[in-house]
């Protein structure tokens, strides 16, 4: 067979990955990874941390473009592929055609705007996605003594941290009556809601901006959904992603909440592949699609589409998605909260058994589907021991009826 070529879109963490492991898979291949960024690929997780000032930016830079050259990867920085072509097999970017044997979409996501009066094209009004984002806010907050958050997303949450750990008077306006309402119900909530009260952080809920008031082209305070005004030096934005999927167009991809892909990580075309944030992929073990933008989610996509893409050269099998996607984050100095599997975001038929301890802070709700155990939320500290043993049962289809599932609070504590 002739050498093969692969095409990636997108050199977050899904693509270059995927283009690392596609070199080991198969060394006489050519790989062109595309990136609209002018970055090698960063830690987009640590941009909250470099926000905080807790790390450099020479540590969220994960590979440069030495590392690139000698993988032999064909980088092409700050060039954004246009079209795909499934006929011809080929990409357009600049107007040239990169032809593909097989291809990986991993574009991501772009973070929606606030729409509200006021906020286009104003120049102390950020989103939080990219470096060139939290560059910018953070030379913002060297002057600034007060910011908003807007919006009750981990992305809004890691920005009124951040902001409140900068020593700036931080508000954090929440459309709905807690952070994360469509995973967390009212006592999670409360226990994160401690937390960032406990570090300063003053939270508006049921509150959005009704307008942005503006002077010399900068907003200088906010007026809200009940009137309230308040006066500010900066506004982030965390009001969720909408996914990069506008190369499908016209190809014959489906596409729904993300790039519809296969327990392979293949789209409904032959050799086009989709990875990470941008794919609603089909799980096995969940026995349903769904899309999880998470960073260890990115990474094992990268790599189980590399597999795949490589399948035809190598001769190897084509493996299926097996991993239980999870989410760790600190919240807040005080606070902890690990999600794991399916939680009730993903779908409404979900039964929960929740057990909450106030004086430790914890908080554990695990969820079933039928008699399956399918995932878990744990906040606290100290909680999340038994996290190993909720992951095999997960991957086992382990099956609780009702009289057992309260038993699996103890492992917590394993
Ligand atoms: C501030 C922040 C904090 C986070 N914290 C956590 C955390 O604590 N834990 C966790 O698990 N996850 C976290 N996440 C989410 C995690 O970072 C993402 O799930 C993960 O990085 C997604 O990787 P990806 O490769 O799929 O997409 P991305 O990292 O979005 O990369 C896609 C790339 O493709 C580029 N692109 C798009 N279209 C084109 C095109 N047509 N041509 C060329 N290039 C294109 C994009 O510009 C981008 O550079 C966080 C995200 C952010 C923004």
């Amino acid at each position: 067979m002739a050498d093969r070529r692969y095409v990636i879109v997108g050199n977050g963490f899904a693509g270059t990955t995927c283009a690392e492991q596609l070199r080991k898979a198969d060394p006489a291949c050519s790989i062109v990874l595309f990136a609209d960024e002018p970055y090698c690929l960063y830690n987009r997780i640590a941009l909250p941390p470099l926000l905080r000032k807790q790390v450099t930016e020479q540590k969220v830079i994960m590979r440069d473009v030495a590392w690139h050259e000698k993988h032999g990867i064909d980088l092409r920085l700050s060039t954004r592929v246009d079209k795909v072509n499934v006929a011809e097999k080929t990409v357009v970017a600049n107007g040239r055609e990169e032809p593909w044997d097989a291809l990986l979409i991993a574009t991501g996501g772009r973070p929606n705007p606030a729409t509200a009066p006021g906020a286009a094209g104003a120049g102390n009004v950020y989103n939080f996605q990219y470096m060139d984002d939290t560059l910018a806010i953070s030379r913002a907050l060297e002057t600034a003594k007060v910011a908003v958050a807007v919006g009750g997303s981990f992305i809004a949450y890691e920005l009124a941290e951040a902001f409140v750990s900068r020593g700036v008077e931080t508000h954090w306006l929440i459309r709905g009556p807690r952070f994360l309402r469509r995973m967390l119900d009212e006592a999670a909530g409360e226990l994160l809601h401690m937390a960032a009260r406990a570090d300063g952080v003053h939270l508006h809920f049921g509150e959005e901006v009704r307008e942005f008031v503006r002077s010399n082209g900068a907003v200088t305070k906010i007026v809200t959904t009940t009137g309230q005004t308040i006066e500010t030096d900066l506004v982030g934005i965390g009001l969720g992603l909408t996914i990069n999927m506008e190369l499908c167009e016209g190809t014959g991809i489906e596409t729904r909440t993300g790039i519809v892909t296969d327990e392979h990580l293949e789209t409904a075309v032959p050799g086009i592949f989709a990875a990470g944030d941008a794919a609603e992929f089909y799980d096995p073990i969940a026995e349903q699609h769904y899309r999880m933008g998470t960073w260890n989610s990115a990474g094992a996509h990268g790599k189980l589409a590399a597999h795949n893409m490589a399948a035809a050269a190598t001769g190897a099998d084509r493996k299926q998605f097996d991993t239980v996607p999870e989410y760790s984050s600190l919240v807040f100095s005080g606070q902890t909260i690990t999600q794991f599997g399916l939680s009730p975001e993903y779908r409404d038929d979900i039964e929960t058994e929740m057990e909450i301890d106030r004086d430790k802070g914890w908080y554990r709700a695990l969820y079933f589907l039928e008699d399956r155990f399918v995932g878990a939320v744990l906040i606290g500290k100290g909680n999340r021991a038994g996290k190993r043993r909720y992951l095999d049962a997960i991957k086992t289809k382990a099956r609780f009826p009702k009289s057992e599932r309260r038993a699996l609070f103890a492992w917590t504590a394993e």
